[in-house]
């Protein structure tokens, strides 16, 4: 059984509901640019990449499972998800033998945020002439959220910048991470940026085991991320860092002026990472369950945006952290000090912008390679490693002692004859694994190991 979410665990802050003034909804046009920005390639990579065939579709019928993963209450996920379904079907339509008309595939999507997400909102503002069957789906993505190899297409846009929680390691007065004097990942000391950095990397394991594990094999992911600028320009003078900088002496001044106390302001931190394009992919390969097939900067046009536009942006996506930290009664003054004080230094701040780089997004497209565990590399003779009925996550291992410096890896993939994908794709990836010599056996699915 899997480890199913215990709301405890994780720290969640979601979007403002609803549909009123400081409303995700009603201020996020800025992510809805970037959900536009990757249409294009989203439907390339379903043209070039997803197999219908190996996800058993060029025969049978059955839902094509769709998950957007940090959906917030709209609209751009609904967007998204329209961009999706639109490119799956063309391909269905190209590639499958079935000659039926598109509309024959029908698809589940299921809409995942924390389950204090306003699902209500979403699910009022679903298209009533919509495509597909939606489905809310509370929980944490840095946990199991579907039952095994269900999922055959994941998308997440704009979410995986935030942790499970701010490392406690940076809050703590004793500790040599202690970030007094800033609220996000300041390259001013070291240790904050290691703290950030493993929290997002030991984050990131997490999301990927658990996707590995919910989709198909073959089934494809798209991420798509603000990350750091790659030619080293530190988060602190990127244009999220430079914004989070103003909010931080916000709070400072804020202090200062006898308004939040001190030790508040000294314990607040942003619980979000913006990992350079770099540390995902050194990510991602380590973890092993995916392949990158795509890996890009999105381009998004530039379209100057007003301070008030601005401070209601992030009051959209951090109202709830500001009010469970300070309490509801200092939310609108600490928004109206941030807006002011952006409005003054605009021409500056502008001026820092235009002398930086515009903020970076990243465009991934993963294929799950399957979820496969290994015994570790030892002197043991020899090792048989048995996939039952393709299911990526039963994989057993059989170890038997032995004293021989050789060792030789026997693969028995159960269903290989009639997934052409599969041994190739473990034959690749075991190749990486162990690097050693391997026998390859596959086995039809009727037969069981
Ligand atoms: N994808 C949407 C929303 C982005 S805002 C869009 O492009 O407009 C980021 C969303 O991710 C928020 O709604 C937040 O609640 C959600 N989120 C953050 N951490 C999450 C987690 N661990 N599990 C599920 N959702 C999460």
């Amino acid at each position: 059984m899997a480890h199913i979410e215990s709301n405890n665990l994780t720290e969640a802050y979601p979007m403002v509901g609803g549909d009123d003034a400081y409303s995700y909804a009603n201020n996020s046009t800025y992510q809805r640019g970037v959900v536009d920005a990757a249409k294009e390639l989203i439907s390339e990579a379903i043209a070039d990449k997803l197999d219908l065939k190996i996800l058993g579709f060029d025969d049978t019928l059955k839902p094509f499972k769709i998950a957007d993963l940090g959906c917030s209450v709209g609209p751009n996920t609904l967007l998204a998800v329209q961009n999706i379904i639109e490119a799956i079907e063309l391909k269905f339509q190209r590639t499958t033998n079935l000659h039926q008309k598109p509309s024959a595939l029908e698809f589940q999507v299921f809409l995942n945020d924390h389950s204090d997400n306003d699902f209500n909102t979403l699910f009022k503002s679903l298209p009533h002439a919509r495509k597909y069957f939606a489905a809310g789906l509370p929980g944490s993505f840095h946990s199991r959220l579907f039952p095994r190899s269900s999922i055959h297409f994941v998308h997440t846009s704009y979410a995986l910048h935030w942790l499970s929680k701010v490392p406690k390691e940076i809050v703590d007065p004793c500790s040599p991470a202690w970030n007094k004097g800033s609220i996000q990942c300041s390259e001013s000391n070291i240790e904050v940026v290691r703290a950030y950095s493993t929290q997002y990397k030991n984050d990131m394991e997490s999301f990927l085991n658990a996707r590995a594990e919910e989709l198909v094999p073959g089934g494809l992911m798209v991420l798509i991320l603000a990350a750091v600028v790659p030619d080293g320009i530190p988060l602190s003078n990127s244009y999220v860092g430079v914004f989070n900088n103003i909010l931080g002496s916000c709070f400072n001044d804020l202090a200062k002026m006898g308004v939040l106390s001190e030790e508040k302001v000294d314990s607040f931190n942003l619980p979000t990472y913006n990992a350079t394009p770099k540390e995902l992919e050194a990510i991602i390969r380590t973890n092993g369950n995916f392949t990158i097939e795509k890996m890009e900067k999105l381009s998004q046009p530039r379209r100057r945006i007003t301070a008030n536009e601005y401070a209601s942006g992030i009051r959209a996506g951090i109202d709830g952290l500001i009010k469970k930290h300070f309490g509801d009664e200092f939310v609108d003054e600490i928004f109206n000090y941030f807006t002011t004080k952006v409005e003054e230094n605009y021409s500056i701040i502008e001026e820092k912008i235009r002398n930086m780089r515009w903020p970076y997004h990243l465009f991934n497209f993963l294929e799950n390679v399957s979820g496969v565990t290994t015994a570790p590399k030892s002197t043991v003779k020899p090792v048989a490693i048995t996939m039952k009925n393709q299911s990526v996550s039963s994989l057993e291992v059989d170890a038997e002692d032995g004293n021989s410096l050789e060792f030789v890896w026997q693969l028995f993939i159960n269903g290989g004859p009639h997934n052409p994908w599969l041994p190739t794709c473990l034959q690749k990836k075991f190749a990486e694994m162990v690097g050693g010599e391997y026998l390859l056996e596959t086995f039809p699915p009727e037969v069981v190991i």
